[in-house]
């Protein structure tokens, strides 16, 4: 090389260095702060939801909860995210039913999973166009800015980060039973256990009728405590987060079938869903519409989910004695 092609290498590789720099720069200056949403979060959040309750009925194995499931896939494809559904067949006591779960990871430094949850399905037999607005619409919405925000900051996290979209959470008849109900985070949790090794799974944020207007979230007794203890700190902590209290009773949600998998699992739930205090009368009625819908209870909520991921990011996990030993081929077996 002469001496000018060598002032000219070093020329040119200096402003590719600036350049990469500088990209570098933007990227980090782009996720600072990833853990706050920005303020126009909640209007985003209750467009999802707004246009995703036109979809009915969302009742699992019907054309409606098809269509649903082809709409998810459809805008998380959007952000420049790579939906992945999972389709099945199970038996009901009503007779065969087709369920599909629809996921996206945005993935981390490690294979280690933080899921966020929250189930599309509608009930079924409430009416012509019942909208499930808060039950099933509402943590949809906030599920979906909540992936888009990640996909627009790029953090560089050390958790891979799930969003999973779960059928079948209704059951299709009076109660909950080993073969109704829960069907999509049973499926899920399965899985997971099958591949506890090569992914495992750190937490299981589940959110449902997170979008009342008159927002009282809890944390229902039957959830892993060390998260509902990070959702009650950083629930206090944040004036943008829900402030979320301990539930005196326990629920069964999609966070059970992960309890039962032995996982840390937690249910963001506002169970008062009504015209007045302790009267649940939109839950599961016509009533449960977008006009009861709002985006300041949406957004809230969304803070508080970011917030424990943030705080999960940070550190924080089950306490040494709870945690399970890894099977020594793990380590190697792991991507
Ligand atoms: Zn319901």
């Amino acid at each position: 090389m002469r001496r000018s092609q060598a002032i000219f290498a070093a020329v040119a590789a200096s402003i590719a260095f600036a350049g990469f720099v500088g990209c570098r720069a933007e990227v980090e200056a782009r996720a600072a702060g990833w853990d706050r949403l920005p303020p126009e979060a909640g209007i985003r959040m209750l467009a999802y939801t707004s246009e995703f309750v036109k979809i009915v009925p969302r009742d699992s194995g019907t054309l409606g909860a098809a269509k649903a499931s082809k709409w998810l896939a459809q805008e998380i494809r959007r952000m420049g995210l790579e939906p992945r559904a999972d389709t099945w067949t199970e038996n009901t006591p009503f007779g065969p039913k087709t369920f599909c779960n629809i996921y996206v990871d945005i993935p981390g430094d490690t294979p280690s999973v933080v899921l966020f949850g929250s189930h599309y399905d509608t009930k079924a037999g409430i009416g012509e166009g019942f909208q499930g607005a808060n039950d099933g619409g509402s943590s949809t919405g906030v599920l979906l800015a909540l992936a888009e925000h990640l996909a627009e900051r790029k953090p560089r996290l050390r958790h891979t980060v799930r969003f999973a979209f779960f059928d079948g959470e209704e059951c299709f008849g009076d109660t909950y039973r080993d073969n109704d109900g829960l069907h999509g985070s049973r499926r899920m949790a399965a899985q997971f256990v099958r591949d506890r090794v090569e992914m495992p799974l750190v937490a299981a944020i589940v959110l449902d009728m997170v979008g009342d207007r008159d927002l009282k979230l809890e944390i229902p007794r039957n959830v892993t405590p060390w998260l509902a203890r990070i959702a009650l700190e950083e629930g206090a902590a944040r004036p943008e987060a829900a402030d979320a209290s301990l539930a005196s009773a326990i629920i069964i949600d999609d966070h059970l079938p992960f309890i039962l998998g032995r996982f840390s699992a937690i249910d963001l739930i506002d169970f008062e869903y009504g015209s007045g205090p302790g009267r649940h009368d939109y839950w599961h009625t016509m009533e449960d519409s977008i006009d009861k819908i709002s985006p300041d209870s949406l957004y809230k909520s969304g803070a508080l989910a970011l917030a424990m991921l943030a705080r999960i990011e940070a550190g924080a996990g089950p306490p040494p004695e709870q945690q399970q030993p890894r099977p020594a081929a793990a380590r190697n077996g792991a991507r």
